[in-house]
Parts: C-alpha cells; structure tokens; sequence
C-alpha cells in the first residue's frame, strides 16, 4: 500500500492602504513600475516602515485559523539573491511569525477534517519578471505588496483533501474581508509538497514551487503521486528535491535537489521596531471575524432544517449569507427566505452578472413579501411579480402591491357584493342551479373573477355563492 502524504505553504496578497513596508500604493496599476516607491527598488540607505493595517490583518487570517499569536511583531531577512528582489533579501517572519500551531476543519467527503497549520507570516512579495527570448523584464509593482504565507503540517492524503483545505482557506480569507484571494489575478499562489511512501515512515519531500492555480495544483499532485508511485514500484528511491510544473503539459521537472538547498542566512531585520502586540489590540481584531463558511454551513442544517445543497449555495458568497441571516434575523421563515434568496435573488444576480450590494434590495423587503403571501394579500404567482419589480427598483413590496392593484379581496362583504351582482345578472342560469352539477357554479366563480380580475379570494367566493344559489333551489 502507498501512502499519499501532502503539505502545503500558500501565499496569499493581502488589500491594504499601501504596500506593507513602503508608502507606494497596493492595487493593479496597468503601466509596469508605477506603484513604486524606494523601498520597493531596494535603494540602500532607505529605511522600511512596518505598515500596521497588514499586520492587524495578518493577526486576523491566523486567529481566524486559530493560530497562537505571538507577543510582538519582528522580521526577519531571508537572504537569496534573485532579479525579482533588488535588495538581495526578503523581509518576512521566521523567529515569531504572526501565528503558529493552528488549524482549519475542512469538509470532505461530508466528514470534517483538522488540517493542522504550522505557521503563518507575514512578508513582501517579489517584484513580477516576464521573461522573452532574449531577455527579462522587471515589473516592480507587486514589490513589496503584502503577503500572508500559511504552512501546513504534512497531514493532507489526497488531492480532494489538498484541494478542499484550498477552497477553504480562499473563503476564509475572503469572509475575513482582507483580500479578494483571486488566483487568477495571482493574489494566490502555492507551494506543493507531495511524498509517497510504503512504509510507516513519511517518503522524502518533493516540493513543487509556485503553483499558480487550484487546478494546477490538482494536476501536480496527480503527476507526483503517479511519478513517485512508479519509481517504488520499481523498488527506486525518491529524491527529495524541488520541481516545477509545466503548465502546457501538466508534467513536472527537476529544479534542485537537496544537496543544492539555499541557505538563507536568516537574521532579525534590524531596520524595523518591534510592534507590541497586546491583549486589547487582539480582541479588537477578534470582534471583526465573522462566523466562517462551514460553521454557517453547519447551522443552517441544524438550526433552520436547509438542505445540504441550499446551504452551500448561500455560503459561497458572504454577501448573501449575510442578506439571508438578516431576513431570518427579522423573523423571516428560514425555509421561504432561502427560496427566494437562492432561487429569484440569486437567480437574478446570476443572470445579470452582477453582486448583491449592486441591487437595491434589502432583507426586509423580503420578510415583507413572505408576510404577504402568508396573509393572504397576493398569491405565489403575483409575488414573483413584485420581486422583478422590487428588485429593479427597490421599492417597497407593499407599495409595489397598492401600485399595481393586485391585493386579493379578502373582504367579505365586498366579495359578497359582487356574487350578488353576478347573481342578479344571470337570473336565468341561477334559476336551474342544481348543486350535483359542478360545472354550474364554475360559471359563476368564473364571473365573479371577471368582475374582481381574480382578485376575489377563491375559497370565499366559492362558499358565498354556494350558499346564495341554495335559495334558489326549490
Ligand atoms: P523545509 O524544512 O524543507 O522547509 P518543512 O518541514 O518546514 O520543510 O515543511 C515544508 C512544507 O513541506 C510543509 O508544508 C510541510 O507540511 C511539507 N512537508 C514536510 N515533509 C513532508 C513530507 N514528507 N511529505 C509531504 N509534505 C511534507
Ligand atoms: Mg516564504
């Protein structure tokens, strides 16, 4: 038996006011080597200045991840040379990073898994390279723009478990509202280590640097477990080393091996003082996480009755599980609000491509339309009618409702007024009503319905008229 085992460090850019030690802007600038500011070019004699809304930030991802935070914030240099980082060293954290020993529960396979977290720090990203036949150019824009890297222990089997603790690491760093996490716009990016072993022992570490996507992540993995699998097959010994994948072939190649391993020479980066991290400072941030994707998940099974499928749907975006417990905070049923959130809302935030907070609907226009489907004031079919409306225009459902004439007329006498019309108008038919024949009283319901346009409560108009034409029964 082969035993899989995975370990992942992922990088992820976080949003601030500025880059996390230079005042040059953090965000997507389309001309190369403009959000740039000394620091970020590596000019000797600059001093970097801590920027303290990336580490508040940085402190909230690792108690999100229930990570020990440390007693002060420092860094530390890692020294290599590369043209990405002009300086010669990263500043990052390694003697007390921003949380260790954490964890995340991840959901597989309908089980909840413990994904153990090493470590998260914090750090500066590299300046970006694109690389041409004959040469390379520097685009220092993302220098210097802050990352959070966290490290897991070796505790992941398999890609579905790798690729899930992913997806829900992504969402926790977007339900803490500290970055978009978008692979695809590289604010993402993962180091892959995967070992094979057949015995009880772990198999040496291959590490597949910067992965840029989940999905390339997944093909990693495939491809190591098949490569390293076959050479123990063939009674072979995996090196450990470091690889790359190539992203037209899925396949991966040989960076470096061990006996290359970088010494980075860490030591404490002297140009920037230590932040005291304390206690109030700690419980200002943890007031500010919010509850995470699969506690939300779980809730709505157990405390509203969702199905599984329902409460993925409103847990994939914040937004609308946030709108969606704001109706049921007003006292909306959980089952009808979910309806109309997952069903019509998102329906039509899908269809126009657009987010929640782009339309002008708010939870209580929602428990006011439910309120007056359960009373009886419009039918089902008549309140998909005031949500388009309510939806394109934010009005109010009962102002939406009065505009367009549609209440249900509930009033008795007022129902009654008009069967006693409908009545007199057909004296003839009313003459040979004979209750056996159901066909008879349809007419006058239909009649009824002419007069009202539907609007006469069906139920009621049927009992009036049933009681009306007995008397015309000899
Ligand atoms: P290094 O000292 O080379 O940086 P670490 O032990 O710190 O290695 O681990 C780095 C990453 O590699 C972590 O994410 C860890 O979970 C993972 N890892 C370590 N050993 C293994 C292994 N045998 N198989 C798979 N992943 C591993
Ligand atoms: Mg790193």
């Amino acid at each position: 038996m082969y035993k899989v085992t995975i370990g992942l460090e992922v990088h992820c850019e976080l949003e601030s006011n500025s880059k996390v030690f230079s005042p040059a802007v953090n965000g997507y600038n389309e001309n190369p080597n403009a959000n740039v500011a000394y620091q970020d070019l590596g000019f000797p004699g600059i001093l970097p200045v801590a920027n303290e809304e990336a580490i508040k930030r940085a402190l909230k991802v690792s108690m999100a991840l229930n990570c020990k935070t440390p007693d002060e914030i420092i860094f530390d240099r890692k020294n290599y040379y590369y043209p990405d980082l002009p300086k010669g060293y990263q500043i990052t954290q390694m003697t007390k990073p921003v949380g260790i020993n954490g964890y995340l529960n991840i959901e597989v396979d309908g089980k909840i898994k413990k994904v153990d977290i090493h470590d998260i720090h914090l750090e500066e990203d590299t300046a970006s390279l694109d690389h041409y036949d004959t040469y390379s150019l520097i685009d220092y824009n993302r220098s210097g723009i802050p990352l959070i890297e966290t490290v897991t222990e070796p505790c992941m089997h398999s890609k579905e478990e790798a690729l899930t603790f992913l997806e829900t690491l992504r969402s926790l760093i977007v339900y803490c509202g500290v970055s978009q996490a978008r692979s695809d716009k590289g604010q993402m990016r993962c180091d892959v280590n995967v070992s094979v072993s057949d015995t009880n022992e772990l198999g040496s570490k291959v590490e597949i640097k910067n992965v840029n996507s989940f999905y390339n992540v997944g093909r990693a993995i495939d491809f190591e477990i098949e490569r390293q699998t076959k050479i123990l097959q063939n009674g072979g010994v995996v090196e450990q080393e470091t690889r790359r994948l190539d992203d037209e072939t899925g396949e991966t190649f040989h960076m470096r091996s061990k006996v290359d391993a970088v010494d980075y020479k860490y030591f404490i980066e002297p140009n920037i003082s230590p932040t005291p991290v304390t206690y109030e400072m700690l419980d200002e941030i943890r007031k500010t996480i919010p509850m995470l994707q699969l506690e939300r998940k779980q809730m709505y099974k157990s405390k509203y009755d969702l199905c599984e499928y329902d409460s993925d749907v409103l847990v994939k975006v914040k937004e609308n599980s946030d709108f969606f417990n704001e109706c049921v905070e007003l006292g909306a049923d959980p089952k009808k609000a979910c309806n109309w959130v997952t069903g019509m809302l998102m329906g039509y935030l899908n269809t126009n491509e657009i987010t929640i907070d782009k339309v002008p609907i708010k939870p209580v226009m929602i428990k006011e339309l439910i309120d007056l489907i359960d009373n009886k004031t419009i039918s089902s079919k008549q309140a998909k009618e005031v949500f388009e409306d309510m939806v394109n225009t934010g009005k109010e459902p009962k102002d939406i409702v009065k505009e367009k004439g549609m209440m249900q007329i509930t009033d008795d006498s007022a129902i009654h007024d008009v069967v006693m019309e409908v009545l007199k108008e057909n004296e003839e038919q009313a003459k040979e009503y004979n209750p056996e024949k159901t066909r008879m009283i349809d007419f006058f319901v239909g009649q009824v319905m002419k007069k009202t346009r539907g609007k006469a409560n069906p139920a009621k108009t049927m009992q009036m008229l049933k009681e009306e034409l007995a008397k015309y029964v000899k």
